[in-house]
């Protein structure tokens, strides 16, 4: 049996290609990209206009059940199927979000993958990488600063200091930093107001950055975001303020996509990162669109559950980014649909039928969820070493009498050598050609009939109700026209309802939408529901109390 090594072992024991051998592989020009050291570097965008004429690989979107803290492994089958798929032949490209330092340094594990599926330079992706949440952090807090500053240099745009909605950010868990007073100390201080931070993967700037299909649109979206009202309730935008030629000045980094590679010198884009609760939760679109050009298939990924991440990669990302994926990749694991099914997670390591026949409610509600985008689903199993043959020929079994493709991936244990199967699979159901994707709502449809639609087509809820603070803000909107914009729904990762202890496939529930934010600039409604919050807290013992590097340079503790 194979010895157990921790990711970062892994990780640091790997042989890496140099960059320049990556590229080599996607066929890149000495132009279209520029080395960040040895192993990492930036793709630019404009790649995408040299290869406008070559024709777009087949995209696979990677989803899963909704998580439990006993992990899915949704980015390590990624960067797993990705590998796989190379190892059959097919040239594929990976494209994944970057990690957030706030659940690195609390509770989560980094995003690069796990065990012999891995993105590396993993240290580097899971810290700073190539700076671009730095500069996204900065834009933002740059902004707040020249709303500030324009209230204290004689606020000639009227803003009501209360109507501030633009909050500041930083990429960490910190809690202290929810609720703020600003501008104290005298008149030298500036003018005081209450304001807020949120984490960096929540902010619209990362939306933006992320939905952005070229430079030019980049800075339109930027200067679009509202940042304030007047006394008289009148939008105040980016553009007002002027500010969007710094904004985008700052970001003209950040908006190329960073190229790496896998523990198997897989090519994968890693670039932007909102999350999927309280964000629309996929790389950006421009590293999906270089992706598509420079492989045959593309292996993406969208935060936490199908009702999170797959949706709003369907209804906002491919709407936005006219993408249309070929085939969508439930990830499950017997773990977490026993969990689905009652069990407590120091329950998990005792095989339990039961249990997972309960569960398996969490995985139909998803895969119904998917094709009602009319998108062909492959069922992956990610097995642990603690699930029993009986329990994953238990999931391969039920997915046989459904009809739903499927197969047991390997992929942490046995690299890409452990997802062939997979592989297989996902190219036998693209070569059928079943998809017709379609997203679920019509942009021209009301702000009340989105939510329902999502609430009832995706999440299997009855409805959905509104505080009066959210129906009063619906009747803004209506008059400003923001009301054919898409939808994002901020919602616990945890259940299906808006209450995180509901697992399994809860029924008879409506999502409470208790506030609306505008975020004009991405383009979209963020429709905040239960407890959800955008700027987490660090839990009792950080990660990050057990992270080190020694004096040779070994890292320790990063998952
Ligand atoms: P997700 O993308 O769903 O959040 P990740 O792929 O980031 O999950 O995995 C979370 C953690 O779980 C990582 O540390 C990874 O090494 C670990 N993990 C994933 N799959 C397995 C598996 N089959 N066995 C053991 N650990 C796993």
């Amino acid at each position: 049996m194979k010895e157990f090594k921790t990711d970062v072992d892994i990780a640091q024991q790997a042989t890496l290609l140099p960059i320049e051998n990556i590229a080599a592989q996607l066929d890149l020009e000495k132009d279209d990209w520029e080395p960040y050291g040895r192993y990492k570097a930036k793709i630019s965008i404009h790649t995408l206009d040299r290869l406008h004429d070559q024709a777009d690989g087949n995209l696979i979107l990677v989803t899963s059940i909704n998580p439990t803290p006993a992990g899915e492994g949704k980015s390590t089958v990624t960067v797993g199927l990705g590998q796989a798929m190379n190892r059959i032949g097919k040239k594929t490209v990976i494209a994944l979000r970057e990690p957030s330092l706030g659940p690195n340094m609390g509770l989560k594990g980094g995003a690069a993958g796990g065990g012999y599926s891995q993105v590396v330079p993993m240290d580097d992706l899971n810290l700073h990488f190539t700076g671009d949440f730095h500069a996204i952090t900065t834009a933002n807090n740059t902004l707040s600063s020249i709303i500030d500053n324009h209230i204290y240099q004689g606020n000639d745009l009227n803003i009501d200091q209360r109507r501030i909605v633009w909050k500041r950010a930083l990429d960490l868990n910190d809690r202290a930093l929810r609720q703020i007073v600003v501008g104290l100390g005298g008149p030298f201080g500036g003018v005081p107001r209450e304001d807020s931070f949120q984490i960096t993967v929540a902010s619209e700037i990362m939306a933006i950055l992320c939905l952005a299909t070229d430079m030019d649109d980049l800075k339109a979206r930027l200067s679009r975001i509202v940042v304030a009202y007047t006394y008289d309730k009148t939008p105040v935008t980016v553009s007002d303020l002027n500010a969007q030629g710094a904004l985008t000045l700052l970001l003209k980094d950040a908006i190329h996509p960073n190229l790496v590679q896998t523990l198997e010198n897989t090519p994968a884009l890693v670039h932007g990162g909102p999350f999927a609760n309280i964000a629309h939760g996929c790389n950006s679109i421009l590293a999906t669109k270089l992706a598509l050009k420079l492989g045959d298939y593309v292996v993406t990924e969208a935060g936490f559950g199908a009702d999170l991440g797959a949706e709003k990669f369907l209804n906002i990302k491919s709407r936005v980014g006219h993408l249309s994926p070929k085939a969508v990749v439930i990830v499950a694991t017997v773990r977490a649909l026993k969990m689905h099914g009652g069990l407590q997670k120091n329950e998990l390591d005792q095989g339990n039928l039961v249990a997972l026949k309960h569960g398996m409610t969490n995985l139909q509600r998803h895969i119904e969820t998917i094709q009602s985008f009319g998108l062909p689903v492959i069922v992956a199993i990610n097995r642990f070493t603690a699930d029993t043959d009986e329990e994953v020929h238990f999931i391969n079994q039920w997915c046989k009498e459904n009809n739903y493709p499927s197969a047991l991936a390997t992929v942490w244990a046995d690299g890409g050598a452990g997802g062939e199967e997979l592989a297989r699979t996902v190219v036998d159901v693209i070569n059928q050609g079943d998809a017709q994707f379609k997203p679920i709502y019509s942009l021209e449809e009301s702000i009340e009939t989105k939510l329902n639609k999502i609430v009832t087509q995706v999440y299997g809820g009855q409805g959905v109700s509104f505080s009066e603070k959210a129906l009063k803000q619906i009747k803004e909107f209506n008059q400003c026209g923001w009301d054919k914009l898409p939808i994002c729904v901020a919602k616990t990762q945890y259940s299906l309802s808006d209450d995180p202890s509901r697992l399994g496939r809860p029924k008879d529930f409506t999502i409470h939408v208790r506030e609306f934010h505008a975020s004009i600039g991405a383009g979209f409604l963020v429709a905040l529901t239960g407890n959800i919050m955008t700027m987490p807290g660090l839990p009792k013992e950080p990660a990050a109390l057990k992270m080190d590097i020694l004096s040779d340079g070994t890292i320790k503790g990063l998952f």
